[in-house]
């Protein structure tokens, strides 16, 4: 099997309690034109954001010139599926990310994010020490709130989402004012409470972490979450995306950053060193994951796992919430999109914390 082939072969994760029925997609673009409209427009919208990341991540000097043709040929596809939906098939958000990062594959763009992600991965890694401090000072229940209001305050930095990218490029993402101002309890789907009665009284053997975006999402919000559980005595397998989509963490910055983080927080070194902790590329290359296609690494190390937990928008609510697994399940993930919010009768910014417990 030459490289290419082996880096691309696929399997159906092996946690998904039904795969023959399993099915990714959580909205109905193909028979619901409102929602098909919904999320052209955004996919539209969104080209303008990227392409100016596309031409600065990009030094040689046909960049603009490549840009705006990668931009014209998506923009001819949008208006394309508008009249003719199923003209790569049923429509599905999986669909439409796909279709992006071809175009952006075709016009010679690996990565139109990657400077943004370093700039975002060593300002987090900057408040780190100060966020690991103050959840040392909680215990209990207490605790795991403040991992979980971390987490959804860190997945505020997502640049696939409209109403977030013009946070960002005002600079009004600060975690800590984002975590201040997360809503209150009861959110949008809350089964905190559910979740913090198991956490209690269960003892967890392995844990997968499906991780989203680069920066405060990681560093500061699943990060924290990992190290609680290796503290706790669990095995952890931490994922991140095979190859570039958007700000996603991909699988070579989440070895780079946990290199730096060991150096600085001996739980990760000692887990390192110990096995506990692995770090394992997803197959995935979108947002979002459709989980009857990843890599046999992860499949391998997810088998006899106990927890999982997935985390962002894509991946938990536009994707998988309402896929079942073999395994306690926790989604965790801010609501950036209308259309998501009105699906789960939430608002925009509100939070979703799932927790499907099994037996
Ligand atoms: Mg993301």
């Amino acid at each position: 099997m030459n490289r290419s082939t082996a880096e691309d072969a696929r399997v159906c994760f092996p946690l998904l309690a039904d795969p023959e029925d399993y099915r990714p997609d959580t909205l109905d673009m193909v028979s619901d034109p409102a929602v098909r409209a919904y999320w052209l427009d955004v996919f539209e919208h969104h080209t303008r954001s990227l392409t100016r990341r596309a031409v600065q991540s990009d030094p040689r000097p046909d960049a603009a010139g490549r840009a705006a043709a990668c931009a014209e040929r998506f923009d001819a596809m949008i208006q394309r599926l508008r009249i003719e939906p199923e003209a790569l098939g049923p429509l599905s958000i999986l669909v439409l990310c796909d279709l992006r990062t071809r175009c952006l594959t075709e016009f010679d763009f690996d990565d139109p994010y990657r400077p943004m992600k370093q700039t975002e991965n060593d300002a987090a890694m900057r408040l780190l020490p100060e966020v690991l401090r103050e959840l040392d000072a909680h215990r209990g229940d207490e605790l795991l709130l403040t991992l979980v209001r971390g987490i959804f305050a860190g997945n505020i930095f997502d640049m696939g989402a409209g109403s977030t990218v013009g946070l960002y490029e005002r600079g009004e993402l600060d975690f800590f004012k984002v975590r201040t101002g997360l809503p209150d309890r009861p959110w949008c789907v809350d089964d905190f409470d559910a979740l913090a009665a198991r956490w209690a009284n269960h003892r967890y053997r392995k844990a997968v972490m499906f991780i989203d975006n680069a920066g405060a999402d990681f560093v500061l919000g699943m990060l924290p979450l990992a190290r609680h559980l290796l503290q706790r005595g669990l095995d952890v397998v931490i994922t991140a995306n095979t190859r570039p989509a958007l700000n996603d963490v991909i699988h070579s910055e989440l070895v780079e950053l946990i290199d730096r983080i060991a150096r600085i927080e001996t739980t990760f070194a000692d887990a390192l060193d110990a096995g506990q902790l692995m770090l394992v590329p997803s197959g995935n290359h979108l947002p979002v994951i459709d989980l009857s296609k990843v890599s046999p690494q992860l499949a391998a190390a997810s088998r006899d796992a106990d927890l999982l937990i997935i985390e962002g928008m894509g991946r938990a609510l536009e994707t998988n919430f309402h896929a079942e697994f073999t395994c306690d399940t926790l989604k965790l993930a801010m609501i950036k999109e209308d259309n998501v919010a009105e699906y789960l009768g939430g608002k925009l910014y509100d939070v979703v914390c799932r927790f499907d417990p099994v037996g």
